[in-house]
């Protein structure tokens, strides 16, 4: 049985681009940072891939130390806020604006600065819309830095990231800001500078790269003023900001994929979003809802099912040979209800009903036909839960 895969946000396959560009790179096996010609090999292969993910970034001419390597993108927000917040000697403000349904990589960092003495505000997220009164209200000259995600990995819903960056600024010239645009990166075009962002976080595997490699894009005023320190001490490789040896594989695989998704983007988009609403249209008249944000990315999809429990249906569909998640991968272990669909507005015994289909560009619309009709029959045959 051909299985269809729908759950593109948790993670994609591996694009044939970055399998090609990881076979290779095994075979160039030298440290970046030895002076002889293996180390030299592998610093122009690290030196092309960082190139290539910052033309990806729509940034030709990357300066020194404007593109930091790490493990995944969890550890480049990690080194984004908390690396940003240890920056002592710069820091007066005290106040870090973000959202109530951030991803738990951001959302659990901020809640340790919060510990730690800063000020977070959280503000809601009803609908996929940050409200953006309390934004306003809470763009003062005590504001340090602001975290927002540019598109929500449960919802799909794309954040007014450069609006809130705008009035951020205006507050205070100094504020530093960072989207976490793990779920945005080359699935909409946008560029660090468009956004006015300082610092970005992306991921590999989410793009057709390999796991375990992420990147900070750090904008040049963030490094030619020191507004960043690292968290991780030792060898001082990328910049000095993330010490280990680089997965040099691992970022051949993500250059690899960056690039190949980036010649296809524009296309992609608009494939996506056609499946998006060849779904949503499907749905229609049906006691599936879709959770449609003000402002939908095109490739995640949250629906509702009528008092059928979202676990339940993943595991039928799964036996349908079809893969999607409940909420998301990285909350797939907790009990209880997502705090996002929670966020968005959902009561939690729909939010305990709802499942994410994320999309990739090899999906076809046979796939969603599929879906449609294991949806259908899923629904008229599966315990419901009693009220
Ligand atoms: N941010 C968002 C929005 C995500 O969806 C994810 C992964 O699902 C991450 C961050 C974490 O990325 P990584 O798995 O590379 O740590």
């Amino acid at each position: 049985m051909k299985r269809i895969y729908l759950d593109n946000s948790a993670t994609t396959p591996l694009c044939p681009a970055a399998r090609e560009a990881m076979l290779r790179a095994m075979e160039e096996f030298g440290n970046p940072s030895s002076l002889h010609a293996q180390g030299v090999a592998a610093a122009k292969l690290l030196k092309e891939s960082r190139t290539l993910i910052g033309e990806a970034l729509g940034e030709r001419f990357l300066k020194e130390g404007q593109l930091v390597f790490t493990s995944c993108g969890t550890e480049a927000s990690a080194l984004a806020l908390l690396g940003t917040a240890y920056a002592k000697e710069r820091r007066t403000a005290k106040t870090i604006l973000t959202t109530d349904s951030e991803h738990p990589s951001v959302a659990r960092t901020l809640d340790k600065l919060e510990a730690e003495g800063f000020r977070v505000v959280r503000v809601p997220t009803v609908g996929g819309a940050p409200d953006m009164d309390v934004v306003r209200a809470h763009c003062t000259p005590d504001l340090f830095m602001v975290s927002m995600m540019l598109v929500n990995n449960e919802t799909g819903a794309v954040y007014p990231v450069r609006e809130v960056f705008q009035l951020a600024r205006a507050a205070n010239p100094q504020v530093v800001c960072h989207t976490d645009a793990v779920q945005g990166f080359m699935k909409l075009p946008f560029t660090p500078r468009a956004l006015g962002a300082d610092l970005v976080t992306i991921s590999a595997h989410k793009i057709g790269g390999p796991k375990g490699v992420g990147a900070l894009f750090i904008s040049e005023r963030m490094k030619k003023e020191k507004r960043i320190v690292p968290v991780m001490l030792g060898g001082g490789q990328e910049f000095g900001l993330r010490s280990g040896t680089e997965n040099m594989i691992g970022i051949a695989g993500f250059a690899a994929a960056a690039g190949s998704a980036m010649s296809k983007l524009r296309t992609a988009h608009a494939h996506m979003a056609s499946l998006r609403e060849r779904l949503t249209a499907g749905l229609a008249g049906t006691e599936i809802t879709v959770n449609r944000p003000a402002n939908a990315a095109p490739h995640i999809v949250s629906i509702t099912l009528p008092d059928i429990k979202s676990e339940t249906m993943l595991h039928y569909l799964s036996g349908q040979g079809i893969s999607v998640s409940a909420g998301s991968a990285c909350s797939a272990h907790k009990v209880g209800p997502s705090s996002v669909l929670l966020a968005f507005g959902l009561p939690s015994r729909r939010a305990d009903c709802t499942l994410r289909v994320s999309l990739s560009p090899e999906n076809t619309a046979a796939d969603i036909d599929a879906l449609l009709a294991a949806l259908a029959t899923g629904v008229s045959s599966l315990v419901r839960i009693n009220h």
